[in-house]
């Protein structure tokens, strides 16, 4: 994998908002901690920046996908609880004990192969995943659920009882029947179990929209703290939270063009006047996708327009007026008066906010600014 820090094109991560989105979420969910979820590379803006901005902006821990991504986390020497919410090979219990990582359990018998992995120097963290209607992963059963609670506390010596859990499939929307639903399941499974140290059910749209219905203490959010209003702006504006990211480059060439001239692949435009046409090195092979052709960007304090097709490395922009080589190209954020929020980028493309940001490629240098 190449990061490509020689080209102008970044994104910039910002330590102040991710602190200062964490405080809402704490804030509006009455939260004492909270996982920040940093699977699939934080959301796209970088495992690592992102997992330490949010370690000193007050994150208690950081939940991931896979045991990959935590061993990635301990290896750049952070040391906040992690979770991995998927499941990982049993085989590899003994290196998640001494790694100090959480790790979910849907099954007994995982447990029990686990068990024969495990010297006992370190015990094992283990959250327990209950599926009360994602259909995902997790225990439908409660006398299942009941048994592997019970094994692991009768096998305290290898393991730690340490958390229990559920994802809601539907948590930011108008629609909260099926919410409900799975609150009651919920209930009907884990009432009267023995309780785990924390709980953690909260997702993004829980924490900030049903809070109070929830077991809230303990929070395990992503979107949100990303900037990103997790119901598209159905049940609120999004305007307590801060945008944590912006997407630049420069024009690194410049020309112009007689009218009747096509650009790029398929001469999907033509110009149509003399025109003066800025190529930018960013494109779909950055995860900046094809989609955005017609896209206005903004440059020298104005909207310009994206000219035919984009390329896998490059672009065009149509400018009112030659600039000079150099010149800032903002994609997602402000300049001057003017701003691209990550929702205007996804409405483009007609994509979800979150599907964008997962899309930036490796190869996109991110920065962490103040
Ligand atoms: C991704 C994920 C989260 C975070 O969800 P957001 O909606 O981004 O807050 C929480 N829990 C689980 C199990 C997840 O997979």
């Amino acid at each position: 994998m190449v990061e490509a820090i020689t080209r102008p094109t970044r994104i910039e991560i910002s330590k102040s908002a991710i602190q200062h989105n964490i405080e809402v979420v704490k804030q509006t969910a009455g939260a004492t901690k909270l996982f920040l979820a940093v699977k699939s590379n934080g959301y796209g803006l970088g495992l690592v920046p992102v997992s330490q901005a949010a370690v000193a902006g007050g994150a208690y821990g950081l939940a991931v996908a896979l045991m990959d991504e935590a061993l990635a986390l301990r290896d750049a020497r952070i040391t906040a609880p992690i979770i991995i919410l998927g499941i990982s090979p049993a085989e590899q219990a003994e290196l998640m004990a001494v790694q100090n990582i959480i790790t979910t359990v849907v099954s007994l018998d995982w447990l029990k192969s686990a068990a024969q992995n495990l010297s006992g120097e370190q015990r094992l963290a283990v959250s327990i995943g209950v599926d009360t209607g994602m259909g995902r992963i997790g225990f439908r059963d409660r006398d299942a659920l009941a048994e592997t609670i019970d094994y692991l506390q009768q096998h305290q010596d290898k393991f730690e009882y340490t958390g229990l859990f559920t994802h809601f499939s539907e948590s930011d929307s108008s629609e909260v029947a099926y919410f409900h639903k799975q609150l009651e399941r919920w209930h009907a499974l884990t009432d009267g179990l023995p309780a785990p140290k924390f709980y953690h059910v909260a997702n993004s749209g829980a924490a900030m929209y049903h809070a109070d219905e929830v077991p809230h203490d303990v929070v395990r959010v992503g979107t949100v703290v990303y900037g990103m209003e997790p119901s598209r702006g159905e049940l609120n504006d999004g305007k307590d939270l801060q945008p944590v990211m912006t997407l630049r480059s420069e024009i690194n060439f410049m020309k112009q063009l007689p009218a009747g001239e096509g650009i790029s692949y398929s001469h999907k435009y033509t110009t149509t006047d003399d025109e003066w046409i800025g190529t930018v090195p960013i494109g779909y092979g950055d995860g900046w996708l094809r989609k955005m052709m017609g896209f206005n960007v903004i440059v020298d304090g104005q909207y310009v327009p994206i000219v035919g097709q984009v390329a896998m490395d490059q672009l065009m922009i149509r400018l009112p007026r030659e600039y000079p080589l150099g010149t800032t190209v903002t994609f997602i954020g402000r300049d001057g008066a003017l701003e691209n929020t990550l929702e205007d980028v996804a409405t483009h493309a007609d994509l979800a906010p979150w599907e964008i940001v997962t899309g930036f490629q490796e190869r996109l240098h991110r920065i962490l600014v103040d």
